[in-house]
């Protein structure tokens, strides 16, 4: 609660801490209500084979669907759902959303073999039921748990690093994948690599935006990349936009890439429409 003070200035501040208290408000409200109403979209994002570009996976991001405001990205919303503890209900969604999704274009493209990623925050591998959770919505959806991939953050391992490492090998002992996402922005440490089990390292789209231009950017990438075929991790680079980009991430070895060049995010159903033109590609010959 806020304190009464005599000074001018503090109204001010006073009434602009008022104004962003009932704005933080509203949108808990309104993130309550796009829940109850079903307002949230998934897009799917592809991720590639650097050398031969085809798809390999594929990463689902929230969106939320707002009657007025069109279509909200996740940056807008994410944080007040990590602050008023809505992101556990909103990550089920996506995690259940995401995982029968993925299960019915396994069924429809068998050939494309694909892996889903999903992002998940911190907030919700707080929670004690998270890897039941999950182990659950798997069965549910019928989804082969080798084909779940779970995206965190290097902030995750600040908290609890002891908690954290039993909710990672949890999930590693259902069969569900781990990576690290924007490897290289947060309080990267190697520690991390050496403590915990991960199956991917995603480099962050800045490096890969700055490598072409600054030769000590280029060698960190290579060194990363290096260092994750040593540890038999996948690597993936984020945000490729240029053929020049993935022709400089392809010589470093670095066998995924992901960015606008290979395909931006895109509904459900125009994602699918590109599975079937990559299937089709991909037919040797006709099935029987
Ligand atoms: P992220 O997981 O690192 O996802 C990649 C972001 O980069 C996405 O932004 C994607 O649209 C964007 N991107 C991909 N390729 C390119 C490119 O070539 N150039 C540029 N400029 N951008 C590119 P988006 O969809 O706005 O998501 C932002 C962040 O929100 C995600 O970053 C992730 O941290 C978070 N997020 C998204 N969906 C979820 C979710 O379901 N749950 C949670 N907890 N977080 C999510
Ligand atoms: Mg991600
Ligand atoms: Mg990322
Ligand atoms: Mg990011």
């Amino acid at each position: 609660q806020a304190k009464r003070h005599d000074t001018g200035g503090y109204a001010v501040f006073a009434g602009s801490m008022h104004d962003s208290a009932v704005k933080a408000l509203e949108l808990q409200t309104d993130l309550r209500n796009a829940l109850a109403r079903d307002e949230f979209v998934l897009h799917y994002q592809p991720i590639c084979d650097t050398v031969t570009a085809r798809i390999r996976g594929v990463e689902a991001l929230v969106r939320w669907q707002h009657p007025t405001r069109g279509l909200v990205p996740p940056g807008a919303f994410i944080g007040a759902a990590e602050e008023t503890g809505l992101i556990r209900e909103l990550g089920r969604w996506v995690l259940h959303e995401a995982c029968r999704q993925m299960r019915a274009w396994r069924d429809r493209f068998p050939e494309t073999d694909l892996r889903l990623s999903v992002n998940t925050s911190g907030e919700e591998l707080k929670d004690p039921r998270f890897v039941d959770g999950v182990r659950d919505l798997l069965a549910d959806t019928g989804l082969d748990p080798r084909v779940l991939q779970l995206e965190v953050t290097e902030a995750i391992f600040l908290q609890d690093p002891e908690y954290i490492a039993g909710i990672l090998d949890g999930l590693r002992a259902l069969g569900v994948r781990i990576a690290l996402d924007d490897f290289g922005t947060g309080y990267s440490s190697l520690s991390y690599l050496d403590r915990y089990r991960l199956d991917t390292i995603k480099i962050d789209r800045s490096f890969v935006t700055r490598m072409l231009t600054q030769r000590r950017t280029w060698e960190i990438v290579t060194a990363i990349v290096k260092l994750g075929q040593a540890l038999d991790l996948d690597i993936v680079a984020e945000g490729v936009e240029d053929e020049t980009q993935r022709q400089a991430i392809r010589a470093t070895g670095c066998g995924f890439v992901q960015g606008y060049l290979l395909g931006r995010p895109a509904s459900a159903a125009d994602f699918a429409r590109t599975l079937e033109a990559s299937d089709e590609a991909t037919q040797t010959r006709p099935r029987e």
